[in-house]
């Protein structure tokens, strides 16, 4: 496997940062998650657009424009001759001296890892996810913007291990207010009588681009799409929940704290956007 890093190739074991760099220290930096499929990009410009959004949210000025970043994506599949895949896309803060200042920082790093993701096995695609709601509540707007994609993810990532010793592979997160935010690292979709639900990015979500497809595909598959919030009883007594984001695709969630979603079994609406979303993700994108 070959890593971008600025420009240059490497084999994966001489691929590089200082331990310096900012990113490492203080988890400075920001990045992206985007898939290929057969030979195309999905929303490649909309990946892009949300990593100078979050660069601009930390005070990160890109050296590079959107169009060489992009490039350097579609390169990075076809060093590694990938038609399908997953890229993980890090600029990091660049070396600086101990001490938090961003200003000691020169040299941000730009690395493309194009690999492959298997986030969930097969088994789960078909029969469903369980989930538990953790303690830990989704970072506030106020502390850290859970819109910026940024190199701390530590509040996913203690919200996944409450999950994982309760014996959950993956966890409900709410925000201070109660209301539901999303999954650790996946947006979230209720079904109730036929209308499909997802929370606002305010109540503390990324805005996934699986899940802003998800909701233009709803919409056009002729079901009612709400934007609001809504707190683990609307979950607990939805007809279907399903998770969104890059590296799961729509994943259906049949339990949340011990009650079962529905039936127990993915739902009809969930199959038809798993359906349709895998529809679009092959002919939609940019070719490498
Ligand atoms: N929420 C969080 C916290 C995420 O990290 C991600 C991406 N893994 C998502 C939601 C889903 O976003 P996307 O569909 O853009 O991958």
């Amino acid at each position: 496997m070959k890593v971008y890093i600025n420009g240059k190739f490497y084999d994966k074991d001489e691929a590089k940062v200082s331990v310096f760099d900012h990113g490492f220290l203080y988890g400075d930096g920001i990045f992206e998650g985007i898939r290929l499929y057969s030979g195309n990009v999905f929303r490649l410009p909309m990946h892009i657009d949300r990593l100078f959004k979050s660069a601009r949210a930390i005070c990160l000025d890109m050296p590079w424009s959107k169009q060489e970043v992009m490039d350097a994506v579609c390169a990075s599949c076809r060093e590694n001759k990938l038609t399908d895949g997953y890229i993980r896309l890090v600029v990091s803060r660049g070396k600086g001296a101990l001490g938090l200042s961003p200003l000691t920082c020169s040299d941000p790093q730009l690395v493309i890892i194009a690999d492959q993701i298997q986030l969930y096995p097969d088994e789960l695609y078909t029969n469903g996810l369980k989930a538990i709601t953790v303690p830990t509540r989704r970072n506030s707007h106020a502390a850290l913007p859970p819109m910026v994609k940024s190199l701390n993810y530590l509040n996913n990532i203690l919200a996944k291990i409450e999950a994982q010793n309760l014996g959950y592979s993956e966890c409900l997160l709410l925000n201070q207010e109660g209301n539901v935010a999303e999954c650790s690292g996946d947006n979230v979709f209720i079904v109730s009588e036929g209308v499909v639900y997802t929370p606002p990015t305010s109540a503390g979500n990324l805005s996934g681009m699986t899940r802003r497809a998800v909701m233009e595909l709803a919409e056009k598959e002729g079901f009612k799409m709400v934007e609001r919030d809504f707190t683990r009883y609307d979950v607990w007594t939805a007809d279907e929940c399903f998770l969104t984001g890059t590296a799961a695709k729509i994943i259906p969630l049949v339990e949340l704290d011990k009650r079962p979603i529905g039936t127990g079994k993915p739902g009809e609406i969930t199959k038809k956007l798993i359906a349709a979303f895998n529809k679009i993700v092959s002919v939609e994108g940019v070719k490498i």
